[in-house]
């Protein structure tokens, strides 16, 4: 038997008003690339119909469809984690399950692949999300950039495409709260990228508020790089400095002019400056912390309830 070219990976969870839609594109894109594959869906815990869903299609398309399903809603990240310890192909592509990275557009990412890259990031041509997601991203691409030298001009679109080398790498790494498509970065030695086409959402909902970006992107930073901790010492350093000779010149102040009272408030201003940005460094090393926590109790990541595929099928 000759090894399997193409796993694509889908992470599900609540996508029961897409999936039909998904199923009737996804797979006549890939029999139109004429190589062998397999599809690995991930279901994240779903609370509606998703599960049962991917359970019909695998009994409809049994030589190609896989299914995983967590006991639990462990996250995007770590469903794909899960498909990436299981799928068996020489290239492996992920893809949302709500068509906003439309299935057709994996055969650019492989031409690509075949130019020498062994990791390429969709990049999306005219992103049909709301303006303010536009911006907040383009902002936080910058910032990554600096401070993590994750290159990445698109950090959202997860329509990627990996070599086996790099998944056998992700898989070798034990981290808990981790962002694939940066840490893919990490590990590839020659990352290209690609424009691939962008549609709205098919159906349902996103399942990623403001709050869940903010939490991701300080997974982004806090799990590649220690530059914020270096940062803030250097904050510290500078803001010391200018306290130091602040109590300098009250003190000698006040044995030439006597002790004052005048400009109290300016001095709460500036104390409680400064307070702000303790408890920001305080929350800042809780960042840090948690993460040594989270690793340090080696919990499993997700949990895998059952795993429907053709019995026969040679494991990874
Ligand atoms: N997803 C998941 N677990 C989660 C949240 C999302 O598996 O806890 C999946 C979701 O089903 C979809 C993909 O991750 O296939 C991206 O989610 P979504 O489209 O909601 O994110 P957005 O496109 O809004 O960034
Ligand atoms: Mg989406």
């Amino acid at each position: 038997m000759s090894a399997l070219q193409l796993s694509v990976v889908i992470p599900v969870y609540n996508e029961e008003a897409g999936l039909d839609v998904l199923f009737a594109r996804l797979y006549p894109a890939l029999d139109a690339l004429n190589l062998s594959y397999e599809i690995i869906f991930i279901n994240d815990g779903s609370r509606d119909r998703s599960a049962a869903m991917l359970r019909e299609q695998f009994e409809r398309r049994p030589d190609v469809t896989r299914v995983v399903l967590l006991a639990g809603n462990f996250g995007q990240h770590m469903a794909i984690m899960a498909g990436f310890s299981r799928c068996r192909g020489e290239r492996v592509v992920t893809l949302d399950a709500d068509l906003q990275n439309p299935p057709e557009e994996i055969g650019k990412l492989l031409a690509r692949m075949d130019e020498g890259y062994d990791y390429v990031g969709g990049v999306r041509q005219q992103r049909q999300d709301s303006s303010w997601r536009r911006h907040a991203s383009w902002a936080m691409n910058r910032l990554r950039e600096r401070i993590t030298h994750v290159v990445m001009s698109d950090q959202g679109c997860m329509l990627r495409a990996y070599s086996r080398e790099v998944i056998a790498a992700i898989n070798n790494s034990h981290e808990v709260n981790t962002f694939i498509p940066a840490l893919a970065y990490t590990y590839a030695r020659n990352p290209g990228e690609v424009q691939v086409a962008h549609e709205e959402r098919a159906a349902g909902e996103s399942k990623y508020s403001l709050y869940n970006l903010i939490r991701l992107n300080f997974d982004l930073v806090t799990g590649f790089s220690l530059v914020p901790l270096q940062i803030f010492s250097m904050v510290g350093l500078v803001l010391s400095l200018l306290s130091g000779l602040l109590v300098v010149y009250l003190g000698l102040r006040r044995i030439f002019l006597g002790p004052e009272v005048d400009g109290v408030f300016t001095l709460f201003a500036i104390v409680f400056f400064l307070l702000g940005v303790v408890l920001f460094g305080i929350g800042l090393l809780g960042e840090y912390t948690g993460r040594i926590y989270q690793q340090v109790r080696q919990r499993p990541r997700y949990l895998i309830e059952a795993v429907l595929e053709q019995t026969g099928a040679d494991q990874p």
